[in-house]
Parts: structure tokens; sequence; C-alpha cells
């Protein structure tokens, strides 16, 4: 794909959202990392249901160490692997306290070293709660980026390498959002909406769907 096509994509989806952002429900860095610790294999729905029980109860590290994990579970057992979810949580909140000041840590490689925490939801803490340039490539972003041509790759990171490369600078802060949106709205996995899709004649795909 050309850098014009690249540049015309990134204008029509800022066009049709000017705003994008996270549809978890987060109002200070640490429950951003919370919501994306508590998201994997879970709807943005689910969680926002359990962190409106959760935050208002305990929304620090040191409040979510105070619950304890049972109380930590009781909270957001509605949601997939929550065992699995309270027990890095709970570790995590204790890093936080004991190494960063109750902070969440600005650096990918502090975030990396916390239990439960990959390079994506990195990416999307740096991203979502510090403004940086970076792209969370996660099954959307995958599948949009490979089926546009905006960035051919086998895996997430390839991706995310070509992503960062080719998207225009002016559209970097807010392409992460614009992709998930897209994938999880118009180019869905198994039909893509391409007749309602306002890329689709830019769009390199060779097997769009008229719907
Ligand atoms: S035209 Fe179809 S395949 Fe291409 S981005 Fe739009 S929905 Fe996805």
């Amino acid at each position: 794909m050309n850098a014009q096509k690249r540049l015309e994509i990134f204008t029509r989806l800022r066009e049709h959202n000017p705003e994008p952002t996270t549809e978890l429900h987060w109002s200070t860095p640490f429950e951003l990392l919370t919501a994306v610790l508590l998201s994997a294999q879970a709807t943005d729905v689910g969680v926002n249901k359990a962190t409106a029980r959760l935050f208002p109860v305990a929304n620090t590290p040191q409040a979510i160490l105070d619950l304890g994990i049972d109380g930590l579970k009781e909270h957001i057992r509605t949601i997939g692997l929550y065992n699995t979810k309270a027990e890095n949580l709970m570790k995590t909140c204790r890093i936080l306290v004991e190494q960063h000041g109750c902070k969440v840590p600005k650096t990918r490689a502090d975030l990396e070293a916390l239990p439960g925490v990959g390079r994506k939801t990195a990416n999307v803490i740096l991203n979502t709660a510090f403004g940086e340039p970076t792209i969370a490539v996660d099954t959307h972003i995958f599948r949009v980026s490979n089926r546009t041509g905006l960035a051919k790759g086998k895996d997430v990171v390839e991706v995310e390498k070509k992503l960062l490369r080719h998207v225009p600078r002016e559209f970097l802060q807010d392409a992460h959002h614009w992709l998930i949106l897209h994938g999880r709205y118009t180019c869905v996995a198994r039909k893509p909406r391409c007749g309602s899709c306002v890329i689709e004649d830019l769009c390199e795909f060779k097997d769009k769907v008229d719907l």
C-alpha cells in the first residue's frame, strides 16, 4: 500500500470518529491498568460491569491489597479467568506499592515486569494513559492491517513494527483506537461489512463482502 492511501485511510477514520478512545471505563492510570489486566478473553462490557462494582470500593494498589485475594475475587468473579487475573492483579499491586510509590510506571520495561502485563498491555497503557504513540496490536488490529494492506505481517510484532513505520505521524497517537474500533464494528472477523465501510475503495482485501 502506498503512503497516499494510508494517509487517506486515516483521514477518513478520523472524519468518522474524531476522538477515538478505549471502550473500557477508567479515570486513572491504575484503573486503566486494572481494566486491561481483567480484559483478556473478556468483553469490554463485561469488564466495565465488574469495575463499576470494584472501583468505588478499591481503585488504588493499596486498596486492592487491603481487599485481599478473596475480596477481590468477589468483585470480579463474573469475568473469565478471574482466579488467575486476581492473582496477577494482587502481585502487580504489591510491586506498585513496594517499588513504584503506588503509581503505574511509565516505561515499557517496568510495565512488562508486572505480572500479567505483556507487550500489548504495556502498549495500551503507554498510549492511552500516558499519551505515547504506541500501537497495541490485538486480534482486531492484526486482521484489519492485513486485510486492508496497511501493514501485512505474520505475527503481531511484525504488524506493530510496520504500523509504527508507516502510519503517518499525525495519526500515530490515535491509530490504535481507530483500527480496533474499525475491526470491532465494521471489519469484523467472519463477514466484514464492506458495504458500509468508509475505507472500502482504499482497502486492498481481495475477498470483500457486499454487506
Ligand atoms: S472493505 Fe471490508 S475488508 Fe476492507 S476494511 Fe472495509 S470491512 Fe474490512
